[in-house]
């Protein structure tokens, strides 16, 4: 896996993954299908890039990384985290997954 790295419209950087099929959603890890990330909606966790990939008015208070880590929780919460989706993004992305399970049971 090869990563780039992007700013988001409030200047966070955000790593992206990337293979010869194309990118991989930053938040989730599902791959794109070979489309581009900017303005599509990720199949996965139902963000769009270049639009909504930025914290929200109620997460205001939160960096593009930790308001990233609410939507993949709400995105394993929706999918009873489902143990493939835990690898992907441990295997992809790099993520905490337990870190991500204390969050969720906060
Ligand atoms: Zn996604």
């Amino acid at each position: 896996m090869k990563y780039s790295i992007c700013k988001n419209a409030i200047g966070d950087l955000i790593r992206i993954p990337y293979d010869e099929s194309g990118p991989y959603c930053p938040i989730c890890a599902t791959s794109f299908n070979g489309c581009e990330l900017k303005h599509n909606i990720c199949p996965g966790c139902n963000i769009q890039f270049g639009d909504d990939d930025v914290p929200t008015r109620e997460f205001s208070d939160h960096t593009t990384e930790e308001y990233f880590n609410v939507v993949r929780v709400q995105w394993l919460n929706d999918n009873d985290w489902d143990t493939v989706l835990i690898h992907q993004l441990r295997d992809i992305l790099g993520i905490d997954t337990d870190a991500l399970r204390a969050l969720a049971n906060k």
